[in-house]
């Protein structure tokens, strides 16, 4: 029953490494599918013992380096495991099911603060939230949405919904029919980590959304790979025709700044600005953001 088992388990690893390949056991693959089974079974208690937490990174206009918006990314803090990356619990959290309460959870929890910044006066004009392939398709998704910017008050372009193109293009034609939706309650929509996945244009041309958002692995060492500059040049040309606004993400020094601004990308993210910051520690980075100008 050993063997089997952990014949059972190499399979697994050789599926998710792409079909159509092999892959020999040994006890990594134990120990990995442990951490797995903790991580999981820790993860169900997550939300209900209040152990996620959104954090908020600055979305700021490159001309003229006021803040836009915020995204927010989720943070989980476990007793035993720590903090944990959402690149590591979040395809956890898809594969077992549970993204879709945590989803709608991020998505309530960003409606909720950015209303009570704006409450307080806050330049903060929209909320990004990311959401994932299990989310976009599931059949209650809009209404869900629906009900959020109803009961949390929320003008409906307030709220940015970030998309990657993997999700959008996995099932096109579906996505434009939700898409659609989305758009008709007023929300914006981006799509996230741009140039990664496989896009399709002429699909592209057919979704209706707002926004662009350029991976950060084609920002990095833009100034000097003429590649990534290449391809974000690219991009922000094409937005441009498209009429979509275009944004950068992952900006880290002032020379990635200088490229974008001088080739009129919309709007810059990235550690330059800010890291994303716990929502207390929001006020202070809008202070020193708009006292820098
Ligand atoms: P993403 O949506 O592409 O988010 C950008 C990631 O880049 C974030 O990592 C952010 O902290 C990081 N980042 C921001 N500025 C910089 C920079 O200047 N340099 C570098 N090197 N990195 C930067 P994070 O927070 O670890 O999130 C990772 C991914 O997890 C996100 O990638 C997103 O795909 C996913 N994620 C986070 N929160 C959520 C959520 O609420 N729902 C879903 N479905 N996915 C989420
Ligand atoms: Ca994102
Ligand atoms: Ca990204």
């Amino acid at each position: 029953s050993d063997l089997l088992r952990n014949s059972d388990l190499a399979m697994y690893h050789a599926k998710r490494a792409g079909k159509n390949a092999f892959k020999f056991f040994d006890a990594s693959l134990n120990q990995g599918a442990h951490m797995r089974l903790r991580l999981e079974s820790a993860l169900r208690h997550a939300l209900d013992c209040g152990e996620l937490s959104l954090h908020f990174q600055p979305q700021l206009d490159t001309r003229t380096g006021e803040i836009r918006g915020m995204e927010a990314l989720l943070r989980w803090h476990n007793a035993e495991l720590g903090e944990i990356s959402p690149t590591v619990f979040i395809p956890v959290a898809e594969e077992t099911g549970l993204i879709l309460p945590i989803g709608e959870w991020v998505i309530r929890t960003a409606c909720r603060q950015l209303r009570i910044w704006q409450a307080d006066g806050s330049p903060i004009q929209r909320v990004a939230v990311n959401v994932s392939a299990c989310q976009f398709k599931n059949k209650d998704f809009v209404h869900q949405v629906e009900r959020i910017l109803a009961e949390s008050d929320l003008d409906p372009p307030c709220l940015e919904l970030e998309l990657t193109e993997s999700v959008l293009m996995g099932q096109a034609e579906e996505s434009i029919d939700t898409l659609q939706q989305l758009k008709a309650l007023g929300v914006l929509l981006a799509i996230d980590d741009f140039g990664t996945g496989y896009s399709s244009l002429s699909y592209l041309k057919r979704f209706p959304i707002d926004r662009l958002k350029i991976d950060k692995s084609f920002i990095h060492n833009i100034e000097n790979d003429r590649n990534n500059a290449a391809i974000a040049q690219a991009v922000i040309a094409m937005a441009d025709t498209m009429s979509l606004s275009v944004t950068a993400e992952g900006v880290e020094t002032q020379e990635q700044l200088h490229f974008l601004s001088a080739n009129c990308c919309d709007e810059v993210q990235g550690f330059l600005f800010s890291k994303p910051v716990p929502v207390e520690e929001v006020p202070s980075t809008i202070l020193r953001l708009t006292e820098n100008g």
